[in-house]
Formats: structure tokens, sequence, C-alpha cells
């Protein structure tokens, strides 16, 4: 492809995801595809010839969008928010395009540059304590990871090397393979299954302590563990507190977890991976305090910052510890980094960096601070209306506090309607939520992810759930049914809908009398 042939294709591009997003609101959020579909669009082999760009992004609609669920779409709400905006897009596609690798300072100065800058605006937004940023003397700072979930390991081993190191200092008789195999972590029962993998990958048991009624990790429920896990000669090393957790967003702790583990020696890893957005926002911080105890952070802009994926930011306050857990080259913790730019790929597991920096700087100035502010106080209040829409309506309760953007929310009574509803909402394809339980109960999450929401998806969405939940409490027979499912997709003028009725009453054996039509 030459230069001409590629911008045109690449305005074509541009064109299509703005049409693509335009009517993402009239697009079914969830696929109607089995299992296969694409075989039968596609051919099994890769063609002789080349083909044309032209056939290529015309194909897009035709083969790639059938089996699509839009993440993006106003209708979406479960999950998490899987960030996009243009701003972001653009940065996506110039770093693409310059296609540079930054493991180290020399590979591509500025992508080191810029990375440790976005680090510091970003943290200094979140009101993180300074110890974190980049800029102060200290040996803290920030760095890009491809997930919430790569943070969770590389804090884990950065905890393991300081633990381990620790204990060979105090046990100079002890083998390094006998200090590791003791070793053992902490989080909760609400934490992400990706703490249970970091667990697992990095060969330390992970402890999964009660959370309390609320869905939060208490000290004291971490420091009996950990006591008891000493008293039988176990060397406690690594905990993960979650902020916002998956299921209910739930706040661990932190005060009450910080002080044990900075006693214990044990490395606090704060898990933020969506809520952490929200911080830059005064008014949520107060669900952050503690955080000073921390040794590492962790959160999503991918998720709810209008950064495309992926994009996880991690501050350390000691990045001494992962430099030693992953410079091959050995330097000695006696090094200070006072003066130099960061070696990021003594900081992550790969040694090839993308450059990501340049979303991050391209979202931060186009939206400001205030703007993207403004848009989770908006996100917040959409929530908020949805929340006002269950708890008007007595068929419902809501499950635990509504906090940030997530709404958890059931039929009253035993799990029976609850699931019924789910069947209902996932088989019309209308909106898109996911289960989650509570205290054995059943629930609904529903959470607001897309940047196009608006007050009248929220409305959209409450119709759908409720007219659902009154078929389930008040049953129409089967018949009627039909006949109303039938006109519901027919495309057909209203004047013509009297003589389909009578039809389809004829065809379903029923006498003729008015139908229920809500
Ligand atoms: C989403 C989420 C994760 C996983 O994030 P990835 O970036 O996909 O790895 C981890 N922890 C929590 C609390 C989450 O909400």
């Amino acid at each position: 492809m030459d230069t001409d042939e590629f911008r045109e294709f690449g305005k074509a591009a541009v064109d299509y995801l703005a049409d693509y997003t335009d009517t993402l609101r009239e697009r079914p959020v969830i696929p109607n595809v089995e299992p296969g579909y694409l075989g039968r669009l596609i051919p099994d082999e890769a063609p002789e010839k080349p083909e044309s760009w032209q056939e290529v992004l015309g194909d897009v609609e035709r083969v790639i969008m059938p089996g699509m669920t839009h993440w993006n779409s106003p209708q979406f709400h479960g999950y998490f928010p899987s960030a996009v905006s243009y701003p972001s897009v653009v940065a996506e596609m110039l770093s693409a395009g310059i296609g540079c690798l930054g493991f180290s300072w020399m590979t591509s100065p500025v992508c080191t540059e810029l990375e440790v800058t976005m680090m510091n605006w970003l943290g200094k937004m979140l009101g993180l304590p300074e110890q974190f940023l980049n800029c102060t003397k200290g040996p803290g700072g920030g760095v890009i990871q491809s997930s919430a979930s790569v943070a969770t390991f590389v804090g884990l081993l950065a905890a393991k090397e300081r633990t381990t190191r620790r204990m060979m200092k105090l046990h100079p008789d002890w083998s390094e393979a006998d200090i590791k195999a003791k070793l053992i972590a902490y989080t909760s029962d609400q934490a992400n299954s990706s703490v249970e993998k970091a667990g697992l990958l990095g060969s330390m048991p992970m402890r999964h302590l009660p959370s309390d009624e609320h869905c939060r990790l208490r000290g004291s429920t971490l420091l009996e563990a950990i006591e008891k896990d000493e008293r039988e000669g176990l060397i406690p090393c690594y905990v993960v507190a979650t902020l916002g957790t998956t299921g209910t967003c739930a706040h661990d702790c932190l005060e009450e977890l910080g002080p044990i583990c900075n006693d214990k020696n044990v490395w606090l890893h704060v898990d933020a991976a969506y809520a952490g957005a929200a911080f830059v926002c005064p008014e949520f911080r107060h669900l952050m305090s503690g955080v000073e105890f921390a040794d590492s952070f962790d959160f999503n802009p991918h998720k709810w910052l209008l950064v495309n994926f992926d994009c996880s930011a991690m501050w350390v306050k000691d990045s001494r510890y992962l430099v030693e857990a992953f410079n091959v080259d050995r330097i000695y913790l006696a090094h200070e980094k006072e003066g130099q730019q960061p070696d990021y790929r003594h900081w992550q597991i790969p040694l090839g960096r993308r450059f990501r920096a340049l979303k991050l700087w391209f979202v931060m100035r186009m939206y400001g601070v205030q703007g993207l502010q403004n848009y989770i106080r908006h996100t917040v209040n959409l929530a908020k209306q949805f929340e006002g829409y269950i708890r008007n309506d007595d068929r419902f309760e809501i499950v635990t506090e509504v906090t940030m953007a997530l709404v958890c929310f059931r039929m009253k009574g035993d799990n029976s309607n609850t699931r019924e509803l789910l069947d209902k909402l996932l088989a019309r394809r209308k909106i898109y939520v996911i289960a989650a339980t509570y205290r054995e109960k059943l629930f609904i999450r529903f959470v607001v992810c897309s940047s196009l929401c608006e007050a009248r998806d929220m409305e959209f969405a409450w119709k759908e759930v409720s007219e659902r939940a009154t078929e389930i409490l008040n049953p129409v027979p089967q018949q009627d049914v039909a006949v109303m499912s039938a006109i519901e997709s027919s495309k057909e003028p209203a004047t013509n809908i009297a003589t389909m009725i009578k039809d389809l009453k004829i065809e379903h054996g029923l006498k003729e009398k008015a139908p229920k039509i809500s």
C-alpha cells in the first residue's frame, strides 16, 4: 500500500468509526449469532492474491459487526466500562503509525519522558501522596502497565523480592528457597479473579479473607489471619486491598489495613482498577484515605477515564524493588535514580512497550481536569437516576449501597424472579447486564458504562427492566405473547395492525378480542 492509498484508507476508516459511533444507540447491543457463525462468512484459507482496502473495509460491516458486543453502546451496562474517546483513538492511531518501542530511555527518549510526566500529572490529579510521584527526590514513581491484573502480579513479585531480602538478612542461615516457600498473601473474598491468578502465577498462596456486611475487608480480620500464619511459621508478604470491588464497588478499609501492613513489613497493593478514576473528583477521595500506607497503587484509565484500552496506571513508593525484581543485570539497592530517567523495561514483565503515554497526554489536555471531573460526575448522576427508578418501585430492592456508577438491584423475594428477569433481558438483547451474588442473593449489576449515555438511556433501561418484571409478576397467556411479539417485530403501518391481529389470532386459534398492548 502506498502513501496515497493509506491517506484514503485511513480517512475512510475514521469516517466509518464516526458513523459507527453515531449509530451505536440503534445497534442491538448483544449480537444475535451462534458459536461458529464466522466460519460461514469468511474462507478457511488466507487469500492467494492481495485484496483492495475497499473490499476489506466493506467487510467490517458484513462480517465483523454481526458478531460484535458493543461495549460503547449506551445500552451496555455489564462488567465495568471500556473507555473510548476520540482524542484517545487518535493518539492510539499515531502511536501505531509511529511504531516505536520505548523499553529504555535511549530507545525513544520521549516515550520514557512523556510517561514519567503523564504519570505525575495523573497522580497529582488523583491527589495521590507525593511519595508515589516521580517528580520528588525519593525512589517513587509511576509506570503504565497493560492491565490491573499485571499490576497486581508485578506488585506481588516486588513484594516477594523485598520480603526475601529482608528475611535473608535477618536469618543468614535460611536458604532463599526455604524463605520463598513460606511466603503468604492476603486479599478479600470480594477481590477480582486476577488477584487469585497473581498468587497462582507467583507461587504464593493467596488467602481470601471474609469481608464484612458491606463487602469490605477489615483490619481486625487481616491482623488475625497474619498472626495465625506467623504462629505457624509462615511469612506474611503481600496484601491486595481493593477500592471498588468488581461485585459491588465496595472499598476495603485502607486506614485499618495500612498500619498493620506497615507494622508487619507486608507489601500493601491497592487495586482501584475501576474506582480510581473517580478520585479525580475531590468528593470521592475520602474513599481512598489510608492510601499513604500503600506500597503500590493501580487504576485503569482504560476503564472510566476516557483512555482506550490498554492503559493501567501503577505507582510505587519505592521503584527500586521493581528494578531489583525485574532487572536481569542485577544492580543493587544502593543505586539511586536521582536525576536519571527510569528504564521502564525494569518496571514490567515484557521487554517491548508501546507508546501509551500519548493517549494520556491527548486525553488530559483535551478534556482538562475539569472536563474529566465533569465526566465522572455526569456518569455518577446517571447511575443515581437509575437507582431512583429502582427505589421508587416496591417490586425491587437495592442490594448494597450505590457507590459510583454501579447499581446492584434485584426483584424482592427468592432468587427465581431475578433469575427469570435476567433470562428475559438477555433473550431480548435490548440491554446488557450481568448477574452477581451477595450472601446467596442473586442480583443484577447495572453499570453506567458508555460515554454516550444520557438520561434517556437510563429511562430506556428502566422501561426494559420494569416491563419484564411486569411480565414475570402478571404473566399473560402464551398465545397473547405470540400475538404481541409478532406485532412488535412487524414493520407494518398502524392501519394494517388491526388486520394483522385478526390474521394472527386465527393462525394461533384464538377468539377475537382486543389484545393487551402496553
Ligand atoms: C476490572 C478489574 C480488574 C481487572 O482489570 P484488567 O485491567 O482487565 O486486568 C482488576 N481488579 C478490579 C477491582 C477490577 O474491577
